[in-house]
């Protein structure tokens, strides 16, 4: 498969199951394009300059990776980039609901974008970025889950926020 993917979520922050989701959709794809949202509403950790960075920072060397933020509609993001796909992640039947709801808004506002699903890879299925978040505050090892830079960008904040 070619193209351009849009892979888009709040990154708040990034994670290793985020970078393994990107890294096989470079498998089937030219390009992806990381559209980070503001997500306002979610009231994110990390703003989103600091989110655009942690990125920037963990896909640095990749060309077939660009980071870029989003704050409308995510189908006119997709347009904009010149995207044919939008990739989300499958973590659990949890996140399925929600996610083929959003396919379908998606599908009926922009039938030409096709969204594709990638199932999680089995160590990271229980990863996400506010459990992260969480189990850090809390003084647990994290360590796993997050890139080094991210790691001690999290802990700055999260002691710089106590
Ligand atoms: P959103 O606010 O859109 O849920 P996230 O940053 O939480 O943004 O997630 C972005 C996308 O990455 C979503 O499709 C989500 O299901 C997926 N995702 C998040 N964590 C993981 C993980 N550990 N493994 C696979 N996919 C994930």
């Amino acid at each position: 498969m070619t193209g351009i993917a849009v892979y888009p979520g709040t990154f708040d922050p990034v994670t290793r199951g985020h970078i393994d989701i990107c890294e096989r959709a470079l498998q089937m794809f030219d390009h992806v394009v990381i559209g980070v949202a503001d997500s306002l509403a979610k009231e994110p950790f990390f703003n989103i300059e600091e989110r655009l960075d942690m990125l920037r920072l963990v896909f640095d060397d990749n060309e077939h990776i660009s980071v870029k933020p989003f704050s409308g509609l995510l189908i006119d993001f997709a347009r904009d980039c010149g995207a044919d796909v939008i990739v989300r992640g499958l973590r659990a039947i949890s996140d399925f609901e929600y996610e083929v709801q959003l396919a379908g808004m998606n599908r009926s506002l922009a039938p030409e974008i096709e969204t594709v699903f990638l199932t999680a890879a089995q160590r990271y299925a229980f990863v996400s970025s506010s459990l992260v978040r969480e189990i850090a505050r809390l003084n647990g090892d994290v360590s796993e889950f997050l890139h080094p830079e991210i790691l001690r960008r999290l802990t700055e904040k999260l002691e710089a926020s106590k």
